[in-house]
């Protein structure tokens, strides 16, 4: 059964809520990473890189990548696979370099980067990756392992590709960077409530709030705020924060 570890859980910077967005899934044979915010530097205290290590980037946000800086902890003996967006490859690339980081061919371990959603039968397992509503190209995604589905829709607005990936899912992990009854349209972001709507309408069985706004919640209460918003929508609705581990 896969095991869900929260590293980082906020969204834009580091703060005392903890890392910018990170999380684990833990599967029998596989160790997925779910984006690479600054959380990501404490992967080595669940992962001992002796699975292979699929790293799903969302988008090109920093908050999304700046762990990227701390990969090279790790020993990953099977190799770690990069999944990323269309044109990708150049934009790490292009960060993931010198002179502001070691470059991946000059990691200690092997690493090969697959642009998704084309690649995706090169995946060992089942993976489906769609657009989100986002400023900048964003891809959200659902993951079919050991007999469950978890769907991750970082950082977007309502949209109807986050419904069609989280219908029916064993567990949603959405974004929850807005405050309750907070909308931008032109930044578009989830509040609890349009997180809660999308886990009702998809019915899926329990919905995860994540990537909070390290500007809008200064503190776990905040979050408890969000969660309690949420299970107005959605009963089976909880915040999470770095160190969380859920079991499906
Ligand atoms: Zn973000
Ligand atoms: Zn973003």
């Amino acid at each position: 059964m896969p095991k869900i570890i929260f590293l980082g859980t906020n969204g834009w910077y580091d703060s005392e809520t903890g890392n910018t967005i990170s999380i684990l899934v833990q599967t029998e044979h596989y160790d997925i990473v779910l984006d690479a915010g600054y959380g990501i530097w404490k992967l080595g205290q669940y992962a001992n890189g002796e699975k292979p290590v699929y790293l799903f980037i969302s988008h090109f946000h920093i908050d999304h990548i700046a762990g990227m800086h701390t990969i090279a902890l790790n020993t990953f003996s099977k190799g770690l696979s990069i999944l990323i967006q269309d044109g990708g490859t150049e934009l790490l690339n292009r960060i993931i370099r010198l002179p502001y980081t070691i470059p991946l061919e000059d990691l200690p371990f092997e690493t090969t980067i697959l642009e998704v959603p084309q690649r995706r039968e090169d995946l060992p397992f089942k993976a489906e990756f769609l657009p989100m509503l986002h400023p900048v190209f964003t891809l959200g995604v659902r993951l079919e392992v050991d007999g469950k589905v978890i769907t991750y829709c970082p950082d977007t607005g309502y949209c109807g590709n986050a419904l069609k990936l989280a219908l029916n899912a064993d567990l949603l992990i959405a974004d929850c960077a807005y405050k309750p009854n907070e909308v931008d349209v032109a930044w578009p972001h989830l509040n609890p409530e349009m997180a809660a709507r999308i886990a009702n309408e998809a019915n899926v069985k329990k919905l995860a709030l994540t990537h909070f706004d390290a500007k809008r919640y200064e503190t776990i209460r905040h979050r408890q705020e969000a969660e309690n918003k949420a299970k107005e929508t959605f009963e089976n609705s909880y915040l999470t924060t770095d160190g969380m581990i859920l079991e499906l």
